[in-house]
């Protein structure tokens, strides 16, 4: 389909980047022609455009006004003059993370805070509404789209981020003194001094995950310890010889590595030497990051992924989209060529922030997902440590039961680089 977009400063890249992930959404083969003339339809302000966008969205994004309280006053929709849904504009303000750009709401490690989203506002924290935009766009009769996409099931992404190997002796220890048990106190003594580090537990995660046909990813920390008086790096050495044959086995496997970028203040190339084994992605630990500031660094590393988009507080969509996507470069004016893959679920946000347990976990990952079962990637993150006897052990049964869950509701894995096969493209 051939696609005019007006000549206009203040939209022209930012609606031809939404409208190509519109495309790429709905199986769509587009290419954007300089004259109207050779259009078969037309975006833009004016009259005459097929599909109208607010001109004063993107003029007031240009004078930096970012703050969903300026664009969605009384709906959860931006809208035109005649009080109609813009739905490209709305998608475009979603996707892009425009609400963080510049935001002031953020918590004491510099992360956007859900309590000020406009997800929390409308209530929209596990709604796909992009998705809800890009379908309603679709049904507009000069799209003529009406027979739709069949969309496949849903997919997994499932991660592991490697923060602590070694807690397992003083943690676990202490939970079997709690629990008055010297007899696993003694085991879990045994298990870390004489075999390994209990949560150095790689092989026996990846051999649960291959039972229910399952992969996953391991982001690593190559930096050890205290950073500040709040941020800690990991608890283990990356040169370990026994960390090192846990990475090499991976590497070897369908399983894969990635960097778990720390709270220091290496760059990426730092990092990823240290690492000294080849990655394509990224998470940062404590998911601590800016997307204005550090979507640029990813890039710049030449990392081909990132999931690191997800409230620590919080489960659901930060960017109300259930696909990966490349994210929108507000310098360029163009996408990333990284694909970032938003982070849905995550044990710690139900253990640290919610204080609810693994049974609450495992319901709400269970229900996030049969609302969200067709077309979507949804990213489910366990940390290692969560997949232990002793004091997490409510969630390695939480764990093992989603597994079975995604096994019996063909909700297959898909890992990062496959992602990056299926999610990039080109406009
Ligand atoms: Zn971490």
């Amino acid at each position: 389909m051939k696609i005019f977009v007006e000549n206009n400063p203040n939209y022209l890249n930012e609606v031809k980047y939404i409208f190509s992930l519109f495309a790429f959404n709905k199986k769509i083969a587009i290419t954007f022609v300089e004259a109207i003339s050779d259009s078969e339809l037309s975006i833009g302000h004016l009259e005459h455009n097929s599909i109208k966008i607010d001109l004063n969205f993107y003029v007031n994004l240009k004078n930096g006004m970012y703050d969903h309280m300026i664009h969605f006053k009384k709906s959860s929709f931006i809208e035109l003059a005649d009080g109609t849904h813009d739905y490209l504009s709305t998608a475009f303000y979603l996707v892009s993370c425009v609400q963080e750009i510049r935001s002031k709401a953020v918590d004491k490690f510099g992360r956007f805070q859900y309590a000020s989203s406009f997800q929390k506002r409308f209530d929209l924290i596990e709604t796909n509404l992009v998705q809800i935009c890009f379908d309603s766009l679709s049904q507009l009769p000069i799209l003529s789209l009406n027979s739709g996409v069949v969309n496949g099931n849903s997919r997994i992404f499932l991660s592991h981020d490697m923060d602590s190997i070694h807690g397992s002796i003083m943690q676990d220890g202490f939970f079997t003194l709690k629990k008055f048990r010297p007899d696993q106190l003694l085991s879990v003594l045994i298990k870390n001094l004489i075999d390994k580090p209990s949560w150095l537990n790689v092989d026996r995660i990846m051999k649960m995950e291959s039972e229910a046909d399952f992969t996953s990813t391991f982001f690593w920390l190559v930096n050890k310890g205290k950073v500040d008086e709040r941020l800690s790096n990991s608890d283990y050495n990356i040169n370990d010889v026994k960390v090192r044959s846990a990475i090499e086995s991976i590497s070897k496997s369908k399983w894969e590595n990635g960097l778990h970028k720390s709270a220091s203040d290496d760059s990426f190339s730092v990092e990823l030497d240290k690492l000294k084994t080849k990655v394509v992605g990224n998470r940062y630990h404590y998911l601590k990051f800016n997307p204005e500031v550090d979507f640029q660094k990813i890039e710049d590393a030449g990392l081909l992924f990132d999931s690191s988009l997800g409230f620590a507080e919080r489960s659901g969509f930060r960017n109300c989209y259930g696909q990966p996507y490349r994210p929108f470069n507000f310098k360029t004016g163009k996408a990333y060529n990284f694909i970032e893959c938003p982070l849905n679920i995550m044990d710690t946000t139900f253990h640290n922030y919610l204080k609810l347990n693994s049974s609450d976990l495992e319901k709400a990952t269970i229900d996030f997902c049969e609302k969200h079962k067709k077309g979507n990637v949804l990213s489910v993150l366990f940390h290692n440590n969560y997949i232990s006897d002793f004091k997490y052990k409510g969630y390695i049964t939480a764990f093992r039961n989603l597994l079975k869950y995604f096994y019996e509701s063909d909700l297959k894995s898909i890992s990062q680089s496959e992602i990056i096969k299926e999610y990039y493209y080109e406009y």
